[in-house]
């Protein structure tokens, strides 16, 4: 593996593996950029299949967290930890306690909060190490996936907006792949809307919950990209629009909170070449990061509200600049960012 090219070829501009071995501890902490302030991102808790693969992950996912603060409107940077799940037992306090000090060696560089496999009780243990965490319970706009949901729903009312002429999502068909913290909150959010739900989950008691108290229809996890429905809300792991998928698709616009929908950039081509409208992945679940902003620029919660909202919004822009230059929405919506990252720029209080 060459991974100065890799980090070269990306941009980043540091990359800390870490390892406390009587804590079972081991992470890589990528930090794409600080140009706009220090870099914010989640702390991903995962069983990789190889340490490349973990490499692989904190790469892309860090990165996007760069184009999706500065979109978000926050003057902070990118970055994102990953921890590589320990085989056999281990001691859940020590091990994000572990985390947290070296979150703290980073001075600062790095700000981290949940994400997959993590959670709020995770990140208190985080604290009791550094003060670089979020994401905390009752402090900075708690738990994010709330945020995340109603960013995504926002999302979800623009991608109707752009297609079907109309936000209101009365009778829509939304398929959601993936009910937990995220897809669960919008599932209910779009059932007291009165949008119609397809749904799947490898749990299959999450499944039977949404089919009981939303009347849901059930999918199989790996059939949910194809069934018919308006809108697919991919809300569980990335990779999920590729090759095999995006030519099975029945919906005419893809909203959802997942990191890294598309397996490859070419994928985003792919689905407007198809007519897909596709909200790209880190316009759409910026809701979570913005709740930084509530510790970060002392925004009220109100404020917090009005931003998370403001998705709907960016999404239709992003919609309008990828019309206007002929790009797929996943270019237009990184055109979108760098614009944001110009150093003449000063939005975010
Ligand atoms: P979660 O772990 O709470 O939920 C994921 C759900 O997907 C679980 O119910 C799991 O059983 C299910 N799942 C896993 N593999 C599946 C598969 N192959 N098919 C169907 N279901 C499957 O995670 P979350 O917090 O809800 O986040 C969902 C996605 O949104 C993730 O990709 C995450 O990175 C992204 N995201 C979350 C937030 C947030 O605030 N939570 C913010 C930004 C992005």
């Amino acid at each position: 593996m060459r991974i100065f090219d890799r980090i070269t070829d990306s941009g980043h501009e540091q990359i800390v593996f870490c390892q406390d071995a009587a804590a079972n501890y081991r992470s890589i902490l990528a930090i794409h950029s600080t140009r706009l302030g220090p870099a914010i991102g989640g702390t991903r808790f995962f069983r990789y299949a190889s340490e490349d693969d973990a490499l692989q992950d904190a790469l892309r996912l860090s990165r996007a967290m760069t184009y999706k603060n500065a979109l978000a409107g926050l003057r902070v940077g990118g970055g994102k930890a990953v921890i590589l799940a320990p085989a056999g037992d281990f001691d859940r306090e020590a091990l994000f306690r572990a985390h947290g000090r070296f979150v703290d060696r980073l001075g600062g560089r790095f700000f981290t909060g949940e994400d997959v496999g993590t959670t709020t009780d995770d990140m208190e243990f985080v604290a009791l190490e550094t003060k670089w965490v979020g994401g905390r319970k009752g402090r900075e706009g708690g738990d994010p996936s709330p945020w995340t949901a109603l960013g995504l729903y926002c999302a979800i009312e623009a991608v109707s907006e752009a297609s079907f002429g109309s936000r209101d999502l009365r009778g829509r068909r939304v398929a959601i792949q993936g009910l937990g913290n995220v897809g669960g909150v919008l599932a209910e959010r779009l059932f007291e809307t009165g949008a119609k739900l397809i749904v799947a989950d490898v749990d299959p008691a999450r499944v039977q919950r949404a089919v009981d108290a939303w009347g849901a229809e059930a999918a199989a996890p790996d059939r949910i990209h194809a069934v018919e429905a308006d809108i697919f809300a991919p809300c569980a792991m990335g990779g999920i629009l590729n090759d095999e998928t995006i030519g099975e698709i029945r919906s005419r616009a893809v909203a959802g909170a997942a990191n890294n929908q598309l397996l490859e950039d070419r994928h985003g081509l792919a689905l407007a070449d198809r007519g897909i409208l596709y909200a790209p992945d880190y316009v759409v679940n910026a809701g979570g990061v913005m709740t930084a902003g509530v510790g970060r620029y002392g925004w009220s919660m109100e404020e917090l509200e009005r931003r998370v909202r403001g998705i709907f919004e960016t999404v239709l822009e992003v919609v309008r600049v990828a019309e206007r230059e002929g790009i797929p929405t996943c270019q237009a919506a990184d055109r979108l960012a760098e614009t944001r990252m110009a150093p003449a720029d000063s939005t975010g209080k």
